[in-house]
């Protein structure tokens, strides 16, 4: 780059100085050799060693502790490869010794004759931000499971009780009774939404595939909730392509799933007397799904956060707020899409695709 006037007064080396100087990212430089030759205040921090320390010193031995050229992002991806701005995450010993997870992005520097002269890393720590998600994971499954089998233990007795297993009970008895039992059940399927949750979400879910067709899936579906929508008194219309079947390849038990999820929210986010129209449209190579509603929407502020995980709009309802997450799990392992569209007091259409075929 040629030292040219950005400003009058200032010229490229002056500004590349003020950025790499105030940047909140690491940022290093080393020549063709994987040898440093810059290294900024934000690298000193996050890595520990000060630019005295490790200029003339070779980047993937001062960082990595190693030789092996693999476990450096920089001398791997943009010194061997002379690829462009890759990102990838990487662990570093710093000098105390300790391990952080750092997350690297590298661009090789090529001078004006067009010879490779080295390369540039950007990173930054990640290691607090895993930390905090890897005891939180820890805390949510230590919880849930530990609650697993004094809830079901619980349910069980209550059930001998009512069954009259226990001995006669009396009126009051028996309400409040079946009022524990109520509550109960709401917390079994908060437990059990988790435990599919981070079965599906931390231990990777692979669809289980084979060839079926779609609408009679989805005519299922609407069954298995039928009688919730009877008690709302909802309408539910299903709006089949012009030719049926519509054979897909993918996880026929999981697309239920994904069915029931979006269906079910559409009857307990409508108000009585509303309606829920269901589509399926066969394309070329995939298929859309459409699941809309007549109810109370979701505000635009809400809908960059409905897919997110524990978020929900109101506590008013039961719910987990993992059905949406889980749903676009599954959509995207099939290697599809899903969207929302809703506006307040509007109702709301959720769409999902799927490609026909998965490789
Ligand atoms: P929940 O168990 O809370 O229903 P979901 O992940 O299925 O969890 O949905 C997340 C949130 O998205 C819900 O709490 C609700 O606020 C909102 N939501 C989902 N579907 C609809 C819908 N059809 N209409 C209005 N709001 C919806």
């Amino acid at each position: 780059m040629k030292n040219h006037a950005i400003l009058p007064g200032l010229n490229s080396g002056q500004l590349l100085d003020t950025i790499k100087n105030n940047i909140p990212l690491g940022f290093s430089v080393v020549d063709r050799e994987g040898i440093i030759v810059d290294f900024n205040k934000a690298a000193e921090k996050i890595t520990g060693y000060t630019q005295e320390e490790v200029t003339g010193k070779s980047h993937y031995e001062i960082l990595h502790g190693t030789s092996d050229t693999e476990a450096c992002p920089l001398l791997n991806l943009a010194i061997l490869q002379h690829k462009e701005g890759v990102e990838t995450e990487s662990a570093i010993t710093k000098k105390n010794g300790d391990i952080a997870i750092l997350s690297v992005t590298t661009f090789p520097l090529i001078d004006d004759a067009g010879t490779f002269m080295g390369g540039v890393e950007l990173f930054r720590d990640l290691s607090d931000v895993r930390k905090l998600e890897r005891e939180r994971k820890n805390i949510f499954s230590m919880f849930v499971h530990d609650m697993k089998t004094p809830v079901l233990t619980t349910g069980g007795f209550i059930s001998r009780m009512l069954s009259g297993k226990a001995g006669n009970l009396s009126p009051k008895q028996k309400e409040y009774l079946t009022i524990m039992e109520d509550n109960l059940h709401k917390v079994e399927s908060l437990i059990m939404s988790f435990l599919d949750f981070s079965r599906i979400q931390t231990k990777g879910y692979k669809p289980e595939i084979e060839y079926f067709d779609l609408g009679s899936e989805i005519r299922k579906a609407i069954e298995s909730v039928q009688i919730l929508a009877d008690k709302k008194n909802i309408i539910i219309t299903y709006i089949p392509p012009a030719v049926e079947p519509v054979m897909i390849h993918a996880d026929p038990m999981m697309l239920a799933r994904v069915m029931e999820n979006l269906i079910g929210n559409a009857l307990k986010y409508t108000e009585a007397n509303g309606t829920v129209r269901i589509e399926l449209l066969n394309e070329e190579n995939h298929v859309l799904v459409t699941v809309a509603d007549t109810g109370i929407g979701i505000a635009e502020k809400n809908l960059p956060h409905i897919f997110d995980a524990f978020f929900r709009v109101s506590s008013e309802t039961p719910g987990s707020g993992l059905g949406l997450a889980i749903t676009k799990t599954i959509i995207e392992s099939h290697g599809g899409r899903i969207w929302v569209k809703s506006s307040v007091n509007a109702g709301t259409s959720f769409h999902f695709t799927l490609p026909k075929k998965i490789n």
